[in-house]
């Protein structure tokens, strides 16, 4: 009965419909399911935030209806179909009502947003953005609007007020930290994009956060901790992902801060895999494309049976604040050493060093940016 029973892809973002796409490289024929709580409609996430700067709306993003997708991956997509749950044992998928019976089933369902709970009666402005879904809903909302407010300074974050100002909207970052992407970006580099943010006219207001977000007019007024009022048509929220863990851990599969795999994608239930930004692969929660793109690869063949298991190597994370462009390669958080930096105005290059003088960190802002691809060499892969 087992036997039979389909390979279960849960999710169609980059990961599953990756993951999709090496199993066909290597086998064209064994039944895969795809099952999905959205649309199905292939698209490129990190171009979410590019949007406004190349002129293009939620339908210039996508990038594969979902039947084309299926056409060409020769697999069967469930759309609009939430999972509630995991039998392991019965080696069946719970929607609802409904069991799906799978041979091997892989969890590449992603991450949530966190959501902020603030006061105020405008509840209704605030949006986050982390599908194409939610990206239609943000540019139907906004309409004619000309102003955002953005909750945090991550990368996500400062990448929306890149865009946004390039799309001409007027912009205000609102977050806690002192510094903008902290705990990514060293202090110079991180000071070098902040300034050419402000240089495009993005407003900062950091140190402090949105308490209450209350309608007016048709917009909102924001009031801050520190006193101030700020008015906006929307807010973006952008404080942060969760890799989504609820589900795996009420069927009994082994979670940390994301769902724990081994270097193999195998979770502590027999035939059952994650990968992508549920994961938490040996350790490592990287909420970005390369890893995701590496587990597609060791996956496949595992589960065409021939068990293999994913190499890291150096991950640089390129960031799309083309006003500042940035690039870094955070060193391990255990590391040993400390930042040289070299700067001419905004152009830096931060090198973090062991005592012994390797590199194992870097980040580049401005002309030095175009290193990354050399600096990058220096650094050890993280599988090393
Ligand atoms: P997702 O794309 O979130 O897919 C999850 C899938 O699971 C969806 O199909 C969803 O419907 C489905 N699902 C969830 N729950 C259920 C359920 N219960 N039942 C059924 N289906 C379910 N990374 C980079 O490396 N470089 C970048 O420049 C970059 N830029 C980014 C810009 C933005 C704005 C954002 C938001 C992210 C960016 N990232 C970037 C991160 C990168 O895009 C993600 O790591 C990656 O897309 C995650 O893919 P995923 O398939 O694991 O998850």
């Amino acid at each position: 009965m087992t036997e039979q029973a389909p390979i279960i892809i849960v999710g169609t973002g980059l990961s599953g419909y990756s993951l999709a796409r090496e199993i066909r490289k290597q086998d064209k024929e064994s039944p895969v399911l795809m099952v999905t709580a959205d649309d199905g409609v292939s698209y490129s996430k990190p171009m979410l935030s590019t949007g406004f700067t190349k002129g293009k709306d939620a339908d210039g993003l996508a990038q594969g209806a979902t039947d084309a997708m299926a056409e060409q991956l020769n697999v069967r997509i469930r759309t609009f179909a939430t999972v509630t749950g995991i039998d392991t044992d019965a080696h069946e998928l719970i929607l609802g009502d409904e069991r799906l019976a799978y041979s091997k089933l892989v969890l590449a369902w992603g991450a949530d947003v966190i959501r902020l709970s603030l006061d105020g009666d405008a509840q209704e402005h605030v949006f986050s953005i982390n599908d194409l879904m939610d990206y239609r809903a943000f540019r139907e909302a906004l309409g004619e609007g000309k102003r955002v407010a953005i909750m945090g300074a991550g990368l996500i974050g400062c990448e929306f007020a890149n865009d946004l100002r390039n799309g001409g909207y007027d912009v205000e970052v609102i977050a806690p930290s002192e510094e903008v992407m902290p705990g990514l970006l060293p202090e110079a580099a991180a000071s070098a994009v902040q300034q050419e943010l402000e240089n495009l006219g993005v407003g900062f207001h950091l140190g402090t956060v949105v308490e209450r977000v209350d309608r007016q007019g048709n917009g909102v007024s924001l009031t801050l901790a520190n006193g101030e009022v700020l008015e906006a048509d929307l807010v973006l929220s952008a404080v942060g992902l969760r890799p989504r863990t609820d589900l795996a851990r009420a069927a009994g599969l082994e979670t940390s801060r994301g769902i724990v795999v081994n270097r193999a994608l195998e979770t502590s239930a027999p035939d059952v895999y994650a990968l992508g930004d549920c994961a938490e692969v040996d350790g490592h929660v990287l909420l970005y494309v390369l890893p995701l793109m590496a587990c597609s690869r060791a996956l496949a063949k595992t589960l065409l049976g021939e068990r293999t298991e994913v190499s890291y190597g150096t991950m640089p994370v390129m960031i799309k604040t083309p006003c500042c462009p940035t690039a870094v390669c955070p060193p391990p958080s255990e590391a040993e050493g400390s930042w040289e930096v070299e700067q001419d105005g905004t152009s830096v290059k931060a090198l973090f060093k062991s005592p012994g003088g390797d590199v194992l960190g870097f980040a580049v802002t401005g002309s030095f940016a175009m290193e990354k691809q050399a600096l990058s060499k220096e650094v050890p892969p993280i599988h090393g």
